[in-house]
């Protein structure tokens, strides 16, 4: 399928691994022009070469996306955006307990307060043009909350609160808001999670991997590729009618009936 967004520019915030990297590649895929970032500058220029072998400009920022330098530093790069991918790392597990103000400020700047100002900062220039896409990569949490991730559980579902409301006041300006929930996927960060949950748990890396895939119908953990089909669509010409929504990918893990 053409996907209709050829020769449009798009940031990927956090993307030169895992699901940023999915989105991102999937976007080049369909002949976006990208700004791609992430904080160190090896593994970036790594996924920017390889992303440029589709044929796209692919421009380079490595700075850390929940400052505000990093986000100005990537909207200049940037200048005109038409698609909007925000994703941060994920915060730290740990027990409902553990957790003091900083690191609910710290949490609520990478996975809440860093999208919606890169939101304010790209949707006059989207609704002045009459079409633009923000995807915001979140969590399954937001739906069904992961006890170990309190701080995660907690910052997405503000994100979530905001966009609920802002998705709706830029439609009618051609503009589309919507949010991706990812279920576990076979990213570092997933990996450094087992491995958490090994020790935790006096449990090989093997075996955790195995009990997790056990709470996914689909039996196996996601992949990068997938996420990133699903975010290039949602940023084609095809999903102007999809606004608002909160898209779970999750292999059926999260069982609700809607
Ligand atoms: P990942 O494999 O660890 O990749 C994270 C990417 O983000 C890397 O490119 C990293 O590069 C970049 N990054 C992290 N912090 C950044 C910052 N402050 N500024 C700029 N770039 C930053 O993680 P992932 O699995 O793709 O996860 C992406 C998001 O989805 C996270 O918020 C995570 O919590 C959420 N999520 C993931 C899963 C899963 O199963 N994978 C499930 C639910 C939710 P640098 O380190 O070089 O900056």
């Amino acid at each position: 399928m053409d996907l209709g967004i050829r020769g449009k520019t798009a940031i990927v915030c956090a993307g030169s691994k895992g699901l940023g990297l999915g989105c991102a590649t999937k976007l080049a895929e369909a002949g976006v022009d990208l700004v791609l970032n992430a904080r160190s500058e090896g593994p970036l220029e790594a996924a920017a070469a390889e992303l440029r072998k589709f044929g796209v400009n692919v421009q380079t920022v490595a700075c850390d996306i929940t400052t505000t330098d990093g986000q100005a530093r990537v909207l200049d790069a940037a200048g005109s955006v038409d698609i909007l991918v925000n994703n941060a790392g994920g915060p730290p597990p740990g027990m409902w307990s553990d957790w003091e103000r900083d690191d609910f400020i710290k949490a609520l700047d990478s996975n809440m307060l860093t999208p919606i100002a890169m939101m304010k900062a790209c949707l006059p220039s989207m609704m002045e043009n009459g079409w633009g896409r923000v995807v915001n990569i979140t969590s399954v949490s937001v739906k069904s909350p992961i006890a170990v991730l309190g701080l995660s559980n907690s910052a997405r579902a503000g994100l979530t609160g905001y966009v609920a409301g802002t998705a709706r006041q830029v439609a009618e300006k051609g503009v589309t808001i919507n949010n991706m929930l990812p279920g576990i996927h076979a990213t570092e960060r997933a990996i450094s999670l087992d491995a958490g949950a090994a020790q935790a748990q006096g449990k090989t890396v093997e075996q955790i991997k195995i009990d997790r895939c056990a709470t996914i119908p689909v039996g196996r953990y996601g992949t990068s590729e997938e996420f990133g089909a699903m975010c290039a669509f949602l940023c084609s010409q095809h999903a102007g009618f999809i606004v608002g929504q909160n898209i779970l990918l999750d292999g059926g893990a999260v069982n609700t009936t809607m």
